[in-house]
């Protein structure tokens, strides 16, 4: 790897998913590939709440930025 923008930086999150197409991040500018996909788990929750138990977000593998985020519909 000669990439001097990607310096090896352990990954992050559980999963890397590739682009179908190259997109740029939103947060850095550079166009991505691949995104690494991290869990979201409910700590804490007003008792009320219908909110999902867990969720994850998008995450940028050049700046670590969240691209997006979603709750439930993974298991
Ligand atoms: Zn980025």
């Amino acid at each position: 790897m000669t990439d001097e923008r990607a310096p090896e930086v352990p990954p992050i999150g559980e999963a890397e998913y590739l682009l179908e197409t190259p997109l740029k991040c939103s947060c850095c500018q550079q166009v991505i590939s691949s995104v690494f996909i991290v869990r979201l788990l409910r700590v804490r929750v007003n008792f009320v709440s219908s909110l999902p138990r867990r969720g994850h977000v998008v995450v940028c593998p050049l700046c670590q930025g969240i691209l997006s985020a979603e709750l439930g519909g993974m298991a």
